[in-house]
């Protein structure tokens, strides 16, 4: 998958100022990640995330107006390599859609890795800003 500069920016400005805890958001388009949708993180500590349900269901409700599709769920790992853990892999149902983790642990470099639901594998996708 590739994404814009753009979009790219835009998503890690937003993962940055959700630290300490970590940030979540949707990346959406067309086939490509045209645009970075951020989310409010509603976990009460800072290593997990969760979306309010009522946040989730406006935005598929907005994604059938707008026609786009979900390409990947973002989070950040704020102080954790760009691997899923094992509340990842438990929680992203979304066989259709895509997994990007940003690592975070130097806010200046941030790493990301991207995974798709194979089965009931986590299998890692080239992903790359361009
Ligand atoms: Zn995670």
């Amino acid at each position: 998958m590739r994404i814009g500069r753009q979009v790219w920016d835009e998503l890690v400005a937003h993962l940055k100022r959700e630290l300490p805890g970590e940030g979540v958001g949707a990346l959406l388009g067309r086939g490509q990640a045209v645009r970075y949708h951020p989310l409010q993180n509603i976990a009460m500590d800072q290593t997990h995330f969760a979306v309010s349900p009522t946040e989730w269901v406006s935005l598929l409700h907005e994604l059938e107006t707008t026609q786009e599709r979900l390409v990947a769920i973002v989070h950040s790992h704020p102080s954790a390599p760009p691997v899923p853990s094992q509340e990842d892999r438990e929680q992203f149902l979304y066989p259709e859609s895509n997994l990007l983790i940003v690592s975070l642990q130097q806010p200046d470099k941030p790493v990301a890795a991207l995974y798709r639901k194979i089965g009931n594998r986590l299998e890692r996708q080239e992903f790359f800003t361009i």
